[in-house]
């Protein structure tokens, strides 16, 4: 599915807005379309790829992958630690699908260690074998959003410190909590900017140029 980036969704940038520089976790998984995106909207984007990098930047992304893999990849590089110091600072972070299931208090389907970092609980791979993937409308702010699911865990639990944002047939698919944004879907692939516009802004308010 090729993103559809004239989206009236997508602003486009103000002549001279100064906007925010975004890592993206670049260790696995689908990170350039979250690039693609983000500079659609103004944003500079940085590859991660070791822990000191993220000091130059004002917000990050964790794309959709394979989170086993992932998990691996963190915690060689010392990511787990240097993801925790990130929230802690108080720069936002936009977790998608497998970055969902990385900063969940408890994963299951199987069980699974993660960070902790959001207070949900996740499946994994919860939709079935059969309909893996599957495209749907949901609802994010209470408005419609189109929604891709790859593989994606479902949350089971949401703690009371963590807001819903977004839906999709009734069950919740993204949330917020403090910094911390977490969509099981894929905001990356269907052309509708306003979850990246969400980052960018906490990411800009945050840094004091907006
Ligand atoms: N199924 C993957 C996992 O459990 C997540 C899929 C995704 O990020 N698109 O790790």
């Amino acid at each position: 599915m090729s993103p559809r980036w004239m989206n009236p969704n997508c602003s486009r940038p103000a002549a001279g807005r100064r906007v925010a520089t975004i890592g993206l976790l670049a260790l696995q998984g689908a990170f350039d379309a979250h690039g693609r995106a983000l500079r659609a909207i103004g944003a500079e984007t940085v590859e991660v790829r070791l822990p000191d990098t993220l000091n130059g930047v004002d917000g990050l992304v964790i794309p959709g992958g394979e989170s086993t893999t992932l998990l691996l990849l963190l915690k060689e590089y010392g990511f787990d630690r240097a993801i925790r110091d990130f929230v802690d600072s108080g720069r936002p972070v936009l977790a998608t699908c497998m970055g969902v299931i990385l900063l969940a208090r408890s994963v299951t389907g199987p069980e699974q260690e993660s960070l902790g970092l959001l207070n949900v609980g996740v499946a994994r791979n919860a939709y079935g074998r059969q309909v893996e993937s599957f495209e749907s409308e949901g609802l994010v702010d209470g408005r419609p959003f189109p929604m891709v699911f790859i593989r994606a865990p479902r949350i089971t639990e949401v703690g009371d410190d963590v807001e819903v944002i977004g839906s999709c047939n009734d069950e919740p698919v993204m949330v917020r909590q403090g910094n911390i944004l977490g969509a099981t879907f894929h905001p990356e692939l269907s052309g509708d900017c306003r979850v990246h516009e969400m980052l960018v802004t906490m990411a800009a308010a945050d840094k004091g140029t907006m």
